[in-house]
């Protein structure tokens, strides 16, 4: 059994479906693929929810109309007799769901996970369909009753040791001789009660890893848009350079910085296995790509650059200028934790934190809590972080000597910045 990941982007028009038709049916082996929401439908499904929970029905309306007209759309370009029964009845559910209902923002993160799974639910069944009529015979799973999590909504975990009695069953019961094929969604889950959950944004490689690791994959491949995995993002920077193996250590580094290739919870499901991890150009199949496993002929020798941008440096110090910051640690990141607000540098001195962290819609609660329990807050946005990591003092000069520097840290191999965030239409030099 191989295990292949495709993403949104891979999935996002009729040609999409028709190359990943392609990809599957260029293998002989029993494959489970996993498959995200189609091209930007998590973010069309995340409007609908905000309009949602603010009791904006005509909004949520409207912005689900715009997705079912998307979706309909990449039906048209691949089957004639008009759209799937199955993709119909999921859109038909959540028209229900949405225009019944009647959320409340203290439960977002609830009516989040039972709305946006829908993406993954509707990509799946519009790809399973797809894939039948090509005579590829698949299996259809819901992965909500085979993946169980926990109940932190919109950031679950699998339990491995529950979900592995029911994905091994679920494959188990696909009789016939020939190659199987599964198709499943990536990023959703449900609780042990039948809760819909998601399990983060860009969960899906998480799903994938999960699967490869219970079912004991020969590999995992992620289908990308990218030629494999790039020492910096071709979006953001000019001359970068595909890594062409890493270590699992590696890609884990990586992946904590920021860097977009893979969900940071990935690697260690496939780590525990020793299960290979391929990284491929969805555009060219045969293409090398990048492998990621326990050890690699040759270590990376270019500097790694991860550019996150929508950061905040938040200042945080106690008013009473008590000098005792460490034992208010514990309660500041406890906070942080339950407002799931991501950090990615911190520094202290005696009186003062400062914490990097993305920009997001809990940030003004946590500041909010930190005031109301006595700190002085001060947020200083629109910056971006810079790691590099096997830096030289070339590329470290080059990309902390511009203005509007807020933090530099530094090891010996690795350095971050953090400055301010540079326009969406300038591209760097790596
Ligand atoms: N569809 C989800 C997202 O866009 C999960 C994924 O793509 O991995 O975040
Ligand atoms: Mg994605």
């Amino acid at each position: 059994m191989v295990v292949y990941k495709f993403g949104g982007a891979s999935v996002r028009s009729a040609e999409g479906v028709r190359n990943l038709k392609t990809i599957v049916a260029g293998t002989t082996d029993d494959t489970f693929v996993v498959v995200s929401a189609m091209g930007k439908t998590t973010n069309a499904l995340e409007e609908v929810v905000s309009a949602f929970v603010s009791h904006d029905k005509t909004g949520a309306m409207a912005a689900l109309g715009r997705c079912v007209d998307y979706h309909y759309d990449i039906c048209r370009g691949l089957f004639d007799e008009g759209i799937p029964r199955a993709a119909k009845a999921l859109f038909d559910e959540l028209g229900v769901l949405v225009g019944a209902a009647d959320g409340r923002e203290a439960e977002y993160d609830y009516w989040y996970d039972r709305i946006v799974s829908f993406g993954e639910l509707i990509s799946t069944t519009i790809v399973a369909e797809y894939l039948a009529r090509e005579g590829l015979d698949p299996r259809w799973l819901d992965i909500r009753r085979i993946f169980i999590t926990d109940d932190r909504h919109r950031d679950a975990d699998i339990d491995i040791t529950a979900s592995t009695p029911l994905l091994k069953k679920a494959v188990a019961e696909c009789d016939g001789t020939g190659r199987k094929i599964f198709v499943s969604q990536g990023f959703i889950g449900g609780t042990a009660n039948g809760e819909t959950t998601t399990l983060g944004r860009e969960g899906s490689d998480y799903s994938a890893a999960v699967a490869a690791n219970i079912l004991d994959a020969g590999s995992l491949t992620i289908w990308k848009d990218v030629a494999g995995i790039l020492n910096a993002d071709p979006k953001f920077f000019t001359g970068t350079r595909l890594i062409p193996e890493l270590t699992y250590l590696d890609a884990i580094e990586l992946a904590y910085s920021g860097a977009q290739i893979i969900h940071p919870k990935t690697v260690k499901p496939l780590q525990n296995k020793r299960i290979p991890l391929y990284v491929k150009p969805f555009a060219d199949p045969s293409g090398s790509g990048s492998a990621i496993t326990a050890e690699t002929t040759e270590r990376v020798s270019v500097p790694v650059l991860i550019l996150k941008k929508r950061q905040v440096l938040v200042s945080v110090r106690p008013h009473d200028f008590s000098f005792v910051l460490e034992e208010k640690l514990p309660g500041i990141f406890g906070l942080m934790h339950k407002f799931h607000i991501r950090m990615n540098m911190i520094q202290s001195s005696a009186v003062n934190l400062s914490l990097c962290v993305d920009e997001g819609r809990m940030l003004e609660r946590f500041s909010d809590r930190l005031r109301a329990e006595g700190f002085r807050v001060v947020q200083n946005s629109g910056l971006e972080l810079l790691t590099i990591r096997g830096y030289d003092q070339e590329t470290f000069t080059r990309h902390s000597s511009c203005r509007g520097i807020y933090l530099i840290q530094k090891t010996r191999r690795t350095a971050r910045i953090l400055r301010t965030q540079t326009p969406d239409s300038d591209c760097l030099e790596v």
